[in-house]
């Protein structure tokens, strides 16, 4: 059945073709959602648009562009006369040690995960709150849990911890107004976030330590995201739901 029928959804860093919010939104889409893929090339979210079905859309987005998340936001709102689900997607990693963290590295890490989700999720909530109702998801990561995922360096923990943080603020604060806000801390994920560092003795190790013995899916996440999106979760707010095969029990 269909889980969002007639629902409108904006999804963040969603034009990477093997990645999680390009799985999302083609799980949302087959849910019956209206899509948007924000991302930074436009030409690509377009394409990545297309491929859903000529009713979804693609737009260029920087989501660290305070007042260009809002007006493309606002643009979508206007279009489609409501919001009702955002899942902030964009982020970007670097396999840095804590002293070779520089200041345009804390910059760009920080700037993506946890500024640009502060800023689409600002350009959102006025329209979930005016509607009272909205659902929020938020691409947290196991990194932030564990210090350290696989690839990403002490900033990326930070900029993901941040983001968890941020979650429930948000969950908490957003609640009255039946606006639901909720993250999602995935495990190993093959997609091209981990570009060429991923040889074959890596993964084996990284095998070794996921007690289901695979690595996860972009289908694995958008299958959480779902849920979190739709009313099978309707009393779920300000929670963190591990998509890790059991790589970190806690
Ligand atoms: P990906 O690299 O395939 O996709 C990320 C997308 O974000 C790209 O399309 C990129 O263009 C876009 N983007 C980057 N900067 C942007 C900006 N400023 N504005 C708008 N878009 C921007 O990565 P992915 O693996 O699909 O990761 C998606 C999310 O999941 C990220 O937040 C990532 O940190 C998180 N995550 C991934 C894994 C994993 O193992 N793959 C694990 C935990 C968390």
């Amino acid at each position: 059945t269909a889980l969002l029928q007639g629902k409108f959804a904006v999804i963040t860093g969603a034009a990477s073709k093997r990645g999680l919010g390009k799985a999302t939104a083609r799980l949302f889409a087959e849910h019956g959602a209206t899509v948007a893929i924000l991302d930074l090339d436009e030409a690509a979210a377009k394409e990545a648009a297309a491929d859903l079905g000529p009713e979804h859309v693609g737009m260029a987005c920087d989501v660290t562009d305070h007042d260009g998340a809002k007006t493309v936001i606002d643009a979508l709102a206007a279009e489609w006369g409501r919001i009702d689900i955002l899942v902030n997607n964009a982020g970007i990693t670097q396999p840095l040690k804590i002293m070779e963290i520089a200041p345009k590295n804390y910059e760009a890490v920080l700037d993506v995960n946890l500024r640009g989700t502060l800023y689409c999720s600002q350009a959102a909530i006025p329209h979930m709150r005016a509607q009272k109702q909205g659902k929020i998801v938020n691409m947290s990561s196991v990194s932030a849990q564990r210090g350290g995922g696989i690839f990403g360096g002490p900033h990326y923990s930070a900029a993901k911890a941040g983001v968890l943080g941020l979650t429930k603020a948000m969950a908490r604060e957003l609640a009255p107004d039946n606006v639901r806000v909720n993250a999602i801390c995935p495990g190993f994920i093959a997609t091209d976030i981990t570009a060429g560092m991923l040889t074959p003795d890596k993964l084996e190790e990284i095998k070794a330590g996921i007690p289901m013995g695979r690595p996860g899916t972009a289908e694995d996440v958008a299958g959480c995201a779902l849920f979190l999106a739709s009313d099978l979760s309707a009393y779920v707010t300000g929670s963190e739901v591990d998509v890790n095969g059991g790589s970190l029990i806690h």
